[in-house]
């Protein structure tokens, strides 16, 4: 049997004939019939076919050449069902020498393929959608090479423009225009990215280009614009971080550097001249690397990896419009006065393009609260949603949309009343801002005169810029993991220790608690091993891994030594289940004291060290933590989730249960109490301190030292001016006795009557 001739001279003669096929006339079908004739002549098959997704998910053999005709139009697949079911579901290539022992193949009848053995097919994509699968089949057991599958991987690229042209020109013919029945109003849950709620119009952004022509005339020409278009797509980037007004603030210029490293990566830069060598225009080239990419990498679950995708994704959009000197974000008259941003996935430079004026917040349906574009919205000071399921397709541009970055959740074409409701809310939120600001200088003392610590909660260097403006007296919990998870390579000691030091300098005479790295879960660093635990939240992370891995941990309690050097020292140890484990820990702190001791290094004033309280276990050791810890802080994101067994990031437990229930509120006391009574300083640094009502209930079951997001602190220094803490401990007392799924209720009742500021 001949092999076929596919290196990228023969894949280009096939793409001009195929181009050529597609830009003559004659009906759809007729096409399509030429098109399987043609490929299987030049890969040497006997079958070509082309399968297209029918509406119900359901695979239709549309032209073939080599199997029965009869089956064509007849023959159908469901989706996952079959070789070319499989290959639509995965969204990936199949090449199989012996195609019929595979357990997925399903054999059918009608098209007479039971004498052909091998088998490769490929889906046909467009816009982030299988259209359908092209396949061919050979009587022998024909290993098909990587070559061959990725030619035809080109060819199904260059045929999904002519199925999507089939399918625009059917659809032109089909009878007027629909009615559509109005939207109801939609409410979607989602994660918490950053903080704060507006009201605005939706906008879809909308990253697809579309490309004219997919075949290249001149490959050198291709090439030459390609480069061009690199290179201008690299200086674009540049000049859009330098206007964009948050460079040079810390982290920021991290984001910039490694958005910039992918942009110069040469592994990505070849695929695409090599894409265009095989006969793609460069702007096809583009798109293919970027599918190909998105094909193979649609499987990986690691959050680093697929923030990174998004920011890949952003880069080849650019390249695109470069390319076809289409326009990216909306321009400022174009977009609505108050703008919501909604998409799948976003990259930083993409959000960076939209009006600063008229964008009020970003809806995702995936995100995270480190991916990049999250980076910049929080520098920007933008509310952001992320993973809200199913919002790109329920949103129709100009749609009313409220985005409640505090509660997590999404408002689609809401009702007039909830409307009202928000603005309200929003108005009144703007008037008490100004109130707020007189409360900057006033104490944190409670009606009947009891002191309590307001704190901050900071990971990103631009955190600490606001420190001062909200009164805080301190940082209670700086997630140092923030920033090694939005670098692009592992910081040695020096560049942690200048890191840690920047921050100590911007929080002046203000105390910061370091908390060493809690990395792991889904906390993943990009240099790391990855593992795959079953249970991220209950494997391998934070100080377990600081133990497995102790020179990681001994080299960060040393470069914050070195940065604490003149001033106090606050060094606190994430997850710790056992008092074992503090010991180890606290002996590595001991190392490191020592080796500077020794190297007559200057040294901190004093080092304090700190326990975080998340893993319920430890309540059972608490006397002997006690006595070995200068304080404790509470991390009740962690220790709720362990409590109630149910995972903090899943939207669908999100209320399932309340943290202001009996459950809750007893634990916290019994903890509060111990360290009361051992004289031990005790903080609460998770969620609930950041919201006036949990914060009042926990300063019921006796916490008198709170850190939470600095936006937070004027809310709730208004509230814990506005409490007499004797009454209300009295009162939590009895709510913890309850068999009550939540005291909600029953604490805004407190509140109401006792005129508490909640
Ligand atoms: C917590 O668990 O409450 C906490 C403050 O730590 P993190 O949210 O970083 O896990
Ligand atoms: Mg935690």
């Amino acid at each position: 049997m001949n092999q076929p001739s596919l290196g990228p001279g023969g894949t280009r003669r096939l793409l001009k004939r195929l181009r050529d096929l597609m830009a003559g006339g004659g009906s759809s079908q007729d096409r399509l019939d030429e098109v399987v004739r043609i490929i299987a002549a030049d890969l040497v098959a006997e079958v070509c076919s082309i399968y297209v997704m029918r509406p119900g998910e359901v695979l239709e053999l549309f032209a073939t050449q080599g199997l029965k005709r009869e089956a064509v139009h007849h023959t159908r697949l469901r989706v996952g069902e079959g070789l070319v079911g499989d290959i639509a579901a995965h969204a990936r290539p199949l090449a199989l020498a012996d195609a019929q022992s595979h357990p997925n193949f399903a054999y059918r009848p009608e098209t007479g393929e039971e004498v052909f053995h091998s088998l490769m097919g490929v889906p046909i994509p467009r816009g982030g959608r299988v259209l359908g699968v092209l396949a061919v089949q050979n009587r022998t057991f024909r290993d098909y090479t990587e070559e061959e599958v990725e030619a035809l991987e080109t060819i199904a690229m260059v045929l999904a423009e002519l199925l999507a042209g089939a399918a625009a020109a059917s659809a032109e013919g089909a009878a007027g225009p629909v009615e559509t029945a109005p939207q109801l109003p939609m409410r979607l849950a989602g994660l918490r990215i950053i903080a704060g709620v507006a009201i605005g119009r939706a906008v879809l952004h909308e990253p697809r280009i579309s490309i004219r022509q997919m075949v290249a005339e001149n490959v050198e020409a291709e090439l030459a614009r390609l480069s061009e278009a690199i290179q201008g797509m690299q200086s674009a980037l540049d000049d859009l971080f330098a206007a964009s007004g948050v460079a040079g603030s810390g982290e920021m210029d991290e984001v910039f550097e490694s958005f910039r490293m992918f942009a110069e990566d040469r592994g990505w830069l070849g695929r695409m001249a090599e894409a265009v060598r095989t006969g793609l225009t460069a702007e096809a080239a583009v798109q293919k690397v970027q599918q190909d990419t998105r094909i193979r990498m649609s499987q990986v679950t690691d959050p680093y990896i697929r923030e990174r995708l998004t920011d890949l994704d952003d880069l080849a959009h650019r390249l695109l419009r470069q390319l076809t000197g289409q326009r990216g974000a909306p321009a400022a008259a174009e977009l609505p006065r108050e703008a919501v941003v909604i998409a799948h996935t976003m990259g930083p430079a993409e959000l960076l393009e939209y009006d600063r004026k008229r964008l009020k917040a970003v809806v995702l349906e995936e995100g995270s609260p480190t991916a990049h574009v999250a980076i910049v919205a929080r520098a920007l000071g933008i509310p952001m949603v992320g993973r809200v399921g199913g919002v790109v397709g329920g949103a129709d541009p100009g749609d009313m949309v409220i985005v409640d970055g505090d509660s997590g959740q999404v408002l689609l074409r809401p009702s007039e009343d909830v409307v009202d409701q928000y603005t309200a809310a929003l108005h009144a939120a703007a008037a008490r801002i100004a109130e707020f600001a007189a409360l900057r200088e006033l104490p944190a003392t409670t009606r009947d005169g009891a002191p309590v610590t307001l704190l901050a909660n900071a990971g990103l260097l631009l955190d600490l810029k606001r420190l001062a403006d909200s009164g805080a007296a301190g940082v209670g919990l700086f997630r140092t993991e923030i920033a090694f998870m939005v670098r692009s390579g592992y910081p040695d000691v020096a560049q942690q220790a200048a890191l840690y030091r920047r921050a100590l300098e911007r929080a002046g005479d203000l105390p910061v608690v370091f908390r060493t790295l809690d990395i792991g879960g889904d906390k993943l660093l990009p240099y790391m091993e990855r593992n795959q635990d079953e249970n991220p939240a209950l494997g391998w992370r934070a100080i377990r891994i600081g133990l497995d891995r102790p020179i990681m941990l001994r080299q960060q309690l040393r470069a914050l030594i070195q940065a604490a050097s003149g001033r106090a020292l606050h060094v606190m140890f994430p997850m710790i289940a056992e008092v074992a484990e503090l010991d180890r820990a606290r002996a590595l702190l001991d190392l490191e004291i020592e080796r500077a001791r020794r190297a007559g290094a200057a040294m901190p004033t004093q080092i304090r060290v700190g326990a975080m309280f998340e893993v319920p276990a430890l309540y059972w050791q608490i006397h002997a933590l006690l006595a070995r810890v200068d304080f404790v802080s509470v991390g009740s994101n962690d220790l709720v989730q362990f409590l109630f067994a149910s995972d903090r990031g899943n939207p669908r437990l999100a209320e399932r249960y309340d943290v202001l229930s009996p459950p809750v509120l007893a634990c916290l006391r019994a903890i509060v109490d111990a360290c009361d009574h051992a004289d031990v300083p005790i903080t609460l640094c998770g969620e609930m301190a950041a919201h006036p009502l949990e914060a009042m209930a926990l300063l019921g079951v006796g916490f008198r030292r709170l850190s939470m997001p600095s936006t937070s602190i004027p809310a709730v220094k208004a509230m814990v001016r506005s409490v007499s803490v004797d009454e209300l401990v009295r009162y939590v007392e009895r709510l913890t006795a309850l068999a009550d799924h939540s005291v909600r209720d029953h604490l805004r009742a407190f509140a109401r009557d006792h005129g508490v500021a909640i």
